[in-house]
């Protein structure tokens, strides 16, 4: 029987267009967006300057692929931008280890958005608390009526909630909505029913309202991603490989108690998050936020994900549970070719398969990084890849960028003076060879 080809071997040493080949051969992009990609079609200045203010044009980063994700059953390769060296490397790797011991297994615990209308001033806010539930379904109804058309499209706004809070000789009503805004991230829909809402809280309470707004800590679109990994994908030994998982497990109870590397842990984790959040055209501010407040709920900031080692079943399981409103519409999403074709390398994901690929690359990321850590330590890959960027940045053309950057990882010292110094070395080198 004829096996099939693994069409990732070597991609990495593959020329970019032949990369964007395989890629179109293998329906992971269409016509349209190969040959937007080949041609490096991106964001057009006349689109630019309607987006944002002030515009004077757009701004570069390297978009590229992580494949070998097996995400509930289905394949997925994930575009990635980053301007980081290592870390698309370093979450295909972690992509492959975990899919080949039955990949990620992630669940969307509910996809539900919040905003709130902060109020002030109210003479009696025990009353005020009280009348806010008791005009429940009237709320609801002012703030479907001000967006109508996520309404149609099955959601709206479906709870309220009150909640007191007082500081000093302030105190405030903060009035909770939630709402569904199904394929949205919901930041404009939820703050057009929060100023539609605003005036009847404010007659109901009695009160003024400080602001509505929107919030970021989405504790009602949490997504979890877990994995259980075969030990033997982590050391060709044995004993090496149980000292690795028990090491992993160590570092992941670490991060929850100490703020210093709790930081980082989690920083490695949205390398990850963020490189595709920022290629399917989301507000990555939003999701970071979210991330790190919910890092904060217990009232102690932690490491997200949690690592157990089973040493019975010589199995390191790993858990992320992260809000993640993601968007599969709105905002800039469809103005972007880039995004665009990164939505057709995804398959077009609806929001909630978004959510759950884009927790578990952090789940990835997040064991790619702790297995270097408490093996080699993240230096030896990270500068050579560094050395790359270095070699470019001191002006090395064409070849003499590999050349410059293998002779930078056998030095003594990776810095920019030594780059300029072996430079000038390789060039002296390659004008006698001419
Ligand atoms: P949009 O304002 O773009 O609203 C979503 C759009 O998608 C609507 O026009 C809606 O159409 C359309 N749509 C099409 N199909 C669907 C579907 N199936 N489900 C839902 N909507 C659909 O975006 P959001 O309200 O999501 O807001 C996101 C933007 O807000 C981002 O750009 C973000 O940066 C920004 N923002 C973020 C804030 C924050 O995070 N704190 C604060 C303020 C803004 P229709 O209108 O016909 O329903």
């Amino acid at each position: 029987m004829k096996t099939k080809k693994n069409i990732w071997l070597g991609f990495h040493n593959k020329s970019r267009s032949e990369r964007i080949k395989i890629l179109k051969e293998n329906s992971f992009l269409n016509d349209e967006f190969s040959e937007n990609l080949l041609n490096n079609v991106t964001l057009p200045c006349d689109i630019a300057e309607k987006i944002s203010e002030n515009n004077i044009g757009t701004l570069a980063l390297p978009l590229g692929i992580a494949p070998n994700f097996l995400i509930n059953g289905e394949k997925y390769t994930v575009p990635m931008v980053i301007e980081e060296p290592s870390v698309i490397a370093a979450c295909s790797y972690a992509a492959k280890m975990i899919s080949s011991s039955g990949g990620f297994y992630a669940e969307i615990l509910n996809r539900k958005m919040t905003g709130q209308v902060i109020l002030y001033n109210i003479e009696n806010i025990e009353k005020a608390f009280e009348n806010v539930l008791n005009y429940k379904e009237i709320i609801l109804n002012t703030a479907n009526e001000a967006y109508p058309s996520i309404v149609k499209r099955g959601g709206g706004a479906e709870d309220i909630r009150a909640e007191i809070f007082y500081d000093d000789n302030t105190s405030f009503l903060s009035v909770y909505l939630t709402v569904d805004v199904k394929e949205a991230m919901g930041a404009n829909i939820i703050n057009s029913m929060l100023e539609g809402i605003k005036s009847l809280l404010e007659k109901i309470t009695g009160g003024i309202c400080l602001m509505t707004i929107l919030s970021n800590y989405a504790d009602k679109s949490l997504v979890t991603s877990s994995c259980e990994i075969d030990i033997k994908f982590l050391s060709n030994d044995i004993n090496v490989a149980v000292n690795i998982a028990k090491k992993i497990e160590l570092a992941s109870k670490f991060a929850k108690i100490d703020i210093y590397r709790a930081a980082t842990h989690n920083k490695g984790i949205f390398n990850g998050i963020d490189a595709v959040v920022i290629a399917v055209g989301n507000d990555w501010r939003a999701i970071e936020a979210g991330g790190h407040a919910y890092a904060a709920s217990s009232g102690k900031y932690k490491g997200l994900t949690t690592w157990t080692f089973d040493e019975k079943n010589l199995k390191l399981k790993g858990m992320l549970t992260l809000p993640m409103p993601i968007a599969s519409v709105g905002g800039s999403i469809g103005l972007n070719p880039s995004v665009k074709a990164a939505f057709n390398i995804l398959k077009n994901p609806d929001a909630k398969t978004l959510a759950c690929i884009i927790v578990s690359v952090g789940l990835a990321q997040n064991l790619a990084a702790l297995k270097a850590l408490v093996t080699k330590g993240i230096q030896k890959g990270h500068m050579k890849l560094q050395a790359k960027s270095l070699a470019l940045s001191v002006g090395a053309i064409g070849s003499e960028v590999e050349i410059l950057a293998q002779k930078l990882t056998e030095a003594k010292h990776i810095n920019l003076e030594n780059a300029k110094k072996l430079l000038k070395e390789i060039r002296k080198k390659l004008r006698k060879i001419e």
